[in-house]
């Protein structure tokens, strides 16, 4: 008999296509293989996120456009994962009916053994309200993860967060901050070294507070707090881990952002010279109504230590525009803040109301769309002039680039990414993914470099499939 064939869908953001790429892992060990095309798949899973814009429009309307098609192919089986499901695991049932499965953030380790269960019982809800937190098995984790490319890994260290962003759904729906101990991951990454894995990023909300909630949960039971794990000191244990040639991690916030990473950063030759420091605004009024915890001097000020610790650093962020109450005034200070960043590039989202948060009940506040989408266009040149000036300045360097694979502008071309994780397109007869080149650098545009092939410099180690290892 042919094995049955799953395809995930993934709405939302690096942590949750890391979270797919888990549920991908647990069903090919349960004997599942990727469909060829996502339309024949017998398992399809819609992995949701409920912090950008119009998630829950997409995961409904895609919902029924399945509902026809499980008319059609009773045997189609549709799970609902992520936060959107945690947060409105009702809802998903009473507007969908026919989906089998939903399951929330904390037990994407269940994904398998409930689908077994909602073939023998009907459909079935599974929500957790918090992962255990002494329960490696329930560590999200624990599961290695395998990446699209096979020679990158995404490492979860940390899942939830302790702050309270008057915007972000995160806190409430993923809980509080629990890191993975410091030792299980370095074990992880030398099991991905292992397997060819050459590039890992490590993964959290808040990645320099990686460690805290160890020492609070020991102070608690009266424990005398050992050093706690700190993640400078991971970043330089990946850094060693033999095979690790790349080591990037996402994302760390401004408020705690410590010498001691930077010098880390510095000092490992692994970490690849990129900082994402989510901005969100340059006004100080607005940060402080946002709860972030740091004014715009003092972002520029952790800024400039970085630049000044790190040799030739990439910066990029995160900018919300329209946050409730926003003035004009205030978004000529992220403007201002902006130009003195010199971002390589920048995630820029127009604030949309999460339910549940703070910053949704400020209606009477909301600012106007059409004022919304103004500032938006402003701020989207000031960042394109921002990212091409960067980028223009390097061109005629010598650059070290992974190659990803084809070009998807021009099949002719390969795509690569330097350590400053900009694409660069080149000219060059086929290599496998994961192969290490040197390009030089000949144009740049706001999102791209172009460049050509000077050398190949080592090839890929990774074998085509990363086989999905408990570790932890
Ligand atoms: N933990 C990271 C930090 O503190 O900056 C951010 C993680 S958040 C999942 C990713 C980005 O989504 C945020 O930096 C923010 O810019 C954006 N975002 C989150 N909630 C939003 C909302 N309600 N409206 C618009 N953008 C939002
Ligand atoms: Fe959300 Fe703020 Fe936590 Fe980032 S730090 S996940 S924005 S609450």
């Amino acid at each position: 008999m042919e094995p049955r064939t799953y395809a995930i869908r993934t709405f939302g953001c690096q942590m949750n296509e890391h979270d797919s790429l888990r549920i991908a892992g647990l069903l090919e060990a349960d004997g599942l293989t990727e469909a060829a095309s996502p339309d024949e798949a017998d398992v399809v899973v819609l992995n949701t996120c409920c912090i950008r814009e119009n998630a829950d429009n997409k995961l409904y309307g895609t919902l029924g456009h399945l509902k026809a098609e499980k008319q059609r192919r009773p045997s189609l089986e549709i799970v609902v994962a992520g936060c959107l499901a945690q947060k409105d695991r009702d809802v998903v049932r009473e507007r969908a009916p026919h989906v089998d499965v939903v399951l929330g953030t904390h037990n994407v380790h269940r994904a398998a053994e409930l689908l077994h269960d909602a073939r023998t019982h009907g459909p079935i809800t599974e929500i957790l309200e918090a992962a255990a937190a002494d329960d490696h098995d329930r560590f999200p984790s624990a599961l290695a993860a395998r990446h699209d490319h096979g020679y990158a890994a995404w490492v979860t260290i940390q899942i939830g967060c302790d702050n309270s962003c008057a915007f972000c759904i995160v806190p409430a729906v993923r809980g509080p901050e629990m890191s993975k101990p410091f030792d299980a991951l370095v074990d992880e990454v030398r099991a991905l070294a292992d397997q060819g894995v050459t590039e890992v990023t490590l993964l959290g909300q808040n990645v320099n507070s990686y460690g805290r909630d160890v020492a609070l949960a020991a102070r608690k039971r009266g424990e005398a707090v050992r050093v706690r794990p700190r993640f400078a000191d991971l970043l330089r244990a990946v850094g060693a881990v033999d095979g690790i040639e790349r080591v990037r991690f996402t994302s760390p916030h401004p408020k705690d952002l410590g010498t001691d990473v930077v010098e880390a950063m510095g000092a490992t030759a692994a970490v690849c010279e990129h900082l994402h420091l989510p901005l969100q605004s340059g006004s100080d009024r607005v940060l402080k109504a946002m709860h972030r915890g740091y004014t715009a001097d003092r972002y520029l000020e952790r800024l400039a230590v970085a630049r000044a610790g790190v040799a030739d650093l990439a910066v990029t962020t995160d900018i919300i525009v329209g946050f409730p109450g926003e003035t004009d005034d205030d978004f000529e200070r992220t403007l201002e803040v902006v130009a003195e960043a010199g971002y390589d590039s920048a995630y820029t989202f127009i604030y949309s109301p999460r339910p549940g948060t703070e910053a949704a009940e400020m209606v009477g506040a909301f600012v106007p769309p059409e004022v919304v989408a103004e500032r938006f266009a402003r701020l989207t040149d000031v960042v394109e002039r921002s990212a091409r000036m960067r980028h223009e300045a390097r061109v005629g360097l010598l650059e070290e680039v992974v190659v990803e694979g084809r070009s998807r502008r021009d099949p002719a071309d390969l795509t690569g990414r330097t350590r400053q994780n900009k694409l660069v397109h080149f000219a060059a007869a086929p290599m496998r993914p994961g192969t290490y080149a040197t390009v030089q650098v000949t144009g740049a545009g706001p999102h791209h470099l172009r460049g050509e092939l000077v050398e190949q410099v080592a090839a890929a180690r990774h074998r085509t499939r990363i086989a999905v290892t408990a570790a932890g």
